[in-house]
């Protein structure tokens, strides 16, 4: 890491407050620290009184308002009153924060904050847009918000150029299912109201694994690739000190979980997570519940202390023989563990990235979002996984799920998965290491700075 001094770039970046955005931009923080530029990183007050944050970092921690800064930890505000507060105070507060910051000469913001732009401009400070989702699933947003594609979707096959030909159910949920979310429909669509006004339109995935795309979207903005943005200890080892993310929403299981697996036998257990948002239903949990234990693998779930009510108590209290139940486990160590052989998975873009960072195969159960999106990728396009196609009830059955983690520990298709997996796992690797795609495009943003800053 560099000193810092007075000439330094300053860059603040800031995140729409969700774990599943903060950790890809925190870590986008470390890498403009190790190369030499002042990162100061802010997300709503709401949302930081709720995390733990690990300050032994050179970054610097800041918050911004989005109207809710008296609620308690974890309190519940609808998407429909959340989202207009936010728009309404958080570009006050933001001006506030910038100018308080004095000197600033850029600003980098989470897509879901779009007026963020706004506010840099106001500044003439660099206006840098961060995708935490997928360039193929930005693209399918995209062309909804120009009306290239028409909602709600009228073929049952979906082209969106640079894409593979997708059903329906396979484009994000906000799209397909639109009329049942329109507050989140709306913000989805709104990243790409203002984007011709970026002077950077970052993204959380590397050229690589995204090629076609980013080229179909490089000929609208300066799109730059800069992940993947895994702890540097698991993909480079540049940055000694980046071995975790910095900020928690939930404390994990540490060494319950690290001491469970340390005496499974090798690629054993199935490990299961639905990420920070996800609450499946009683019904999908049993089903899960039964097919984990009917399915005979050792398996670790995570089951957030608020769905545990729809888990029976003898797999929660560990007496079930071959499971543990954790509230949250440290995912990034667990994936890494030599004991796991496959990843079941809501398809959260940070999740997938991890597996694939980590060589871990997949079996996708989409849940909402982007999700149904990423899986299809991890499937047809990455061939790193198989989704766990629902019935008509919107419920993946035990048998369904049983058949799934069967096909990827050890069934025919397990060996292509793998071989797969360990090429994306090293492309991964190589775009990130020095003078790879993603560090070359983190290095030219840099020099840039620099060059405005002499
Ligand atoms: N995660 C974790 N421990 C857990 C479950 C999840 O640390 O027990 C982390 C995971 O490593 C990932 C993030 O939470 O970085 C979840 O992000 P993702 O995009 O996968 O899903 P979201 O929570 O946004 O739905």
């Amino acid at each position: 890491m560099s000193t810092l001094s007075l000439k330094e770039p300053h860059v603040l970046v800031i995140s729409y407050p969700a774990q599943g955005h903060v950790n890809p931009l925190l870590q986008f923080c470390k890498r403009l620290v190790s190369k030499g530029i002042k990162t100061t990183f802010a997300t709503t007050f709401s949302f930081s009184k709720s995390v733990h944050i690990d300050h032994n970092t050179l970054i610097t921690f800041e918050t911004f308002s989005d109207g809710f800064d008296d609620n308690g930890p974890d309190q519940f505000v609808p998407p429909d009153v959340y989202f207009p507060k936010l728009r309404e105070v958080g570009p006050k507060s933001l001006c506030d924060l910038v100018q308080k910051l004095d000197g600033l000469d850029a600003l980098i913001y989470d897509g879901f904050l779009p007026w963020a732009l706004d506010v840099a401009k106001r500044f003439e400070i660099v206006r840098a847009v961060f995708f935490t989702q997928t360039c193929a699933v930005n693209s399918i947003y995209y062309n909804v918000n120009r009306k290239l594609l028409e909602l709600p979707l009228s073929n049952s096959v979906v082209s969106v150029p640079g894409l593979p030909p997708l059903e329906k159910w396979e484009t994000p949920s906000f799209v397909h299912k639109f009329e049942l979310y329109p507050a989140i429909c709306d913000l989805v669509l709104s990243q790409f109201t203002n984007i011709d006004q970026a002077d950077y339109v970052f993204f959380n995935s590397f050229y690589k694994l995204e090629e076609e795309v980013v080229d179909v979207m490089a000929k609208l903005w300066r799109v730059r690739t800069v992940g993947p943005t895994l702890p540097s200890m698991y993909l480079d080892k540049r940055l000694l000190d980046d071995k975790d993310y910095i900020v928690n929403l939930l404390k994990p299981n540490h060494s319950e979980c690290m001491n469970w697996l340390s005496n499974k036998p090798k690629r054993s257990v199935v490990y299961l997570s639905f990420g920070s948002l996800i609450q499946p239903g009683a019904k999908q949990m049993n089903e899960i519940t039964r097919g984990l234990i009917d399915g005979g693998f050792n398996f670790l779930w995570v089951v957030k202390s608020s769905e545990e009510f729809k888990v029976p108590t003898e797999i929660v209290d560990g007496k079930s023989n071959n499971g543990l139940v954790v509230t949250w486990c440290p995912q990034l160590e667990v994936l890494a563990h030599e004991s796991i052989g496959c990843f079941v998975t809501h398809c959260g873009f940070n999740s997938v990235l991890e597996a694939i960072g980590l060589g871990v195969p997949m079996v996708g159960m989409p849940q909402w979002s982007d999700q149904t999106t990423n899986a299809k990728y991890v499937e047809d396009v990455w061939g790193v996984g198989v989704r766990a196609k629902p019935n008509a009830n919107g419920l993946v059955s035990r048998q369904v799920l049983d058949s799934c983690i069967r096909e990827v520990m050890e069934g025919e298709k397990s060996i292509r998965i793998k071989k797969n997996m360990i090429r994306w796992s090293d492309l991964a690797k190589e775009a990130i290491e020095e003078g790879g795609s993603s560090d070359k495009n983190i290095d030219e943003f840099v020099e840039e700075l620099g060059k405005r800053k002499t």
